[in-house]
């Protein structure tokens, strides 16, 4: 498939929703060491209401789709990850406007808007150890894949955000709760850095079918 539609992104989401179930405890334990040991409960949480949502009232087009993700991150995963996962739904939803289905170029626009988004928030530098971390990473390898499959240009992102999330072992945290540790941070694995890898595995595993 080189493209992925409203059910394609859905079917990612509710895969999403299972796995971030599953590491739930891997993630929250990653909070623990560095932040207040809530990270897998709430992305847990949140995921588990965007797949019900979508459930419920399956949404029109790729946008419609992303906004209510968005929306509904903001609402039910609180914390730092809340709003920030939520902007980048909801700048990914301004860039899918339109089209029927989004296929690798469309997805690097959707993902680089919504990292834009999280940095334009949360104020985050590469290496600062967050998030941005493993998503950024992520972007540049989606459109360095320009001329691949789009399960090859997922695949390139997913190692990519994996890459950038095992490299935040060694960093200082400069954002976020970590942060408040300083030196203390540093040899401990990022909990975001860690989603955002499991989000952009998820994807690349739909598209591969
Ligand atoms: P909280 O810290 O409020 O409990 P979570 O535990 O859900 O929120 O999420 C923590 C993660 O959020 C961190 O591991 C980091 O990746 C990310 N994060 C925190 N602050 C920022 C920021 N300013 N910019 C980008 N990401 C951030
Ligand atoms: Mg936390
Ligand atoms: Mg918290």
């Amino acid at each position: 498939t080189d493209s992925l539609d409203v059910a394609a992104l859905t079917a990612w989401l509710d895969r999403a929703a299972a796995v971030l179930e599953r590491e739930k405890a891997r993630l929250t334990e990653l909070d623990a060491a560095i932040g207040d040991s809530d990270h897998g409960v709430n992305m847990a949480r949140g995921f588990s209401a965007v797949a019900a949502k979508l459930a419920g009232a399956p949404p029109a087009d790729p946008a419609a789709l992303f906004k209510t993700v968005g929306m509904t991150l903001i609402s039910t995963v609180g914390g730092a990850a809340g709003p920030l996962y939520g902007t980048l739904f909801l700048q990914a939803a301004g860039q899918a406007t339109g089209k029927p289905a989004l296929d690798a170029p469309a997805l690097a626009e959707c993902l680089k808007a919504g990292l834009a988004g999280i940095v334009q928030r949360g104020k985050a530098e590469p290496g600062d150890k967050t998030m941005v971390d493993a998503l950024g990473p992520a972007v540049a390898a989606l459109d360095a894949a320009a001329g691949a499959s789009l399960p090859q240009a997922l695949a390139a992102a997913a190692a990519a955000a994996e890459a950038g999330m095992m490299a935040t072992i060694p960093l200082v945290a400069r954002k976020g709760r970590a942060s408040y540790l300083g030196e203390r941070s540093v040899g401990h694995q990022d909990p975001g850095a860690t989603s955002s890898f499991l989000l952009l595995k998820a994807l690349a595993d739909t598209a591969a079918g």
